[in-house]
């Protein structure tokens, strides 16, 4: 069954770390989430005073960030000693787990800085798990072509155009889906996506639709547009064409408290944290 439009989630300008302009559509209030997804930030200007400060360091527990660099040139460093230069198409994946101490600098003082960061939640039983870190390049990443579409599967399998594709990163308990499509004006691309997960699409570019059953919906541009329940969704590219993120993953179902950079399931987990942080205990 065609997965419909469900609810859309509009992004909402605002800034983090210290001082860079995103558009946050999950996340911008607690409630507003797709489990298993906490966040979702939009990045994009030509203007370095947008992006320039960049994100100093600071901790985060009790999850992962996946950052999609579009354009531009941001280095990570972290205190397990990794240095990772995120570059034009390429995707750093970061586990926090028990605790992470990291920076996002911008590594160019003019010039297009474009990209997504997107927070996937851990179950309860992975929340304080080491750390870990990948940094995965543009040419790691595999495309799937069909005529006017062409697909980079960031993480997870997609079967498109009746082959298999097996995405940079798999597997995890959250089953994550992770792919960047690119319509060309008129062209359909299916994507079949497993009932279990929640999904949604996220148009930065063009103008494209989505196909269910019985209409066609038109994905809002720079929102969360949350599918319904379904196995397959189709999109169609405008007039002018589309680029758009297609995300997925299977709920966890459990509480989700929330303190800025840490996301636990309970409040004194939450305080454990910040305890553990003021005393320097966060990553050991
Ligand atoms: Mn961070």
């Amino acid at each position: 069954m065609l997965r419909s439009l469900k609810q859309t989630i509009p992004a909402l300008a605002t800034s983090d770390g210290a001082g860079v302009r995103i558009k946050r559509s999950l996340g911008q209030r607690q409630s507003v989430r797709m489990d298993p997804f906490l966040m979702l930030d939009e990045f994009g200007s030509d203007q370095p005073q947008d992006y320039i400060a960049g994100f100093p360091a600071h901790p985060h527990r009790g999850f992962e960030t996946v950052t999609y660099m579009i354009e531009g040139h941001m280095l990570h460093e972290d205190h397990l000693g990794n240095r990772g230069n995120l570059r034009n198409g390429g995707v750093q994946w970061m586990t926090a787990g028990r605790g992470i101490v990291h920076s996002e600098m911008p590594q160019q003082e003019s010039g297009v800085m474009r990209g997504f960061q997107l927070w996937l939640n851990l179950p309860a039983a992975e929340k304080m798990k080491p750390a870990g870190y990948r940094d995965i390049q543009p040419e790691e990443i595999p495309i799937a072509r069909q005529p006017g579409v062409s697909v980079r599967v960031i993480a997870g399998e997609l079967e498109i155009g009746g082959g298999a594709v097996t995405g940079a990163v798999t597997g995890g308990s959250t089953e994550p889906v992770y792919a960047d499509v690119h319509l060309e004006p008129g062209a359909r691309v299916s994507l079949p996506v497993p009932q279990a997960l929640n999904a949604l699409v996220y148009l930065y570019e063009g103008v494209a639709s989505l196909v269910s059953e019985d209409r066609n919906q038109a994905l809002v541009p720079s929102s969360a547009n949350i599918l319904d329940h379904g196995d397959e969704v189709l999109i169609e590219g405008g007039e002018a064409g589309a680029k758009l993120l297609l995300i997925a993953g299977r709920p966890i179902g459990e509480p989700v408290v929330q303190y800025g950079p840490f996301v636990m399931n309970a409040t004194a987990e939450i305080e454990q944290a910040l305890a553990d942080y003021r005393d320097g205990t966060l990553t050991v």
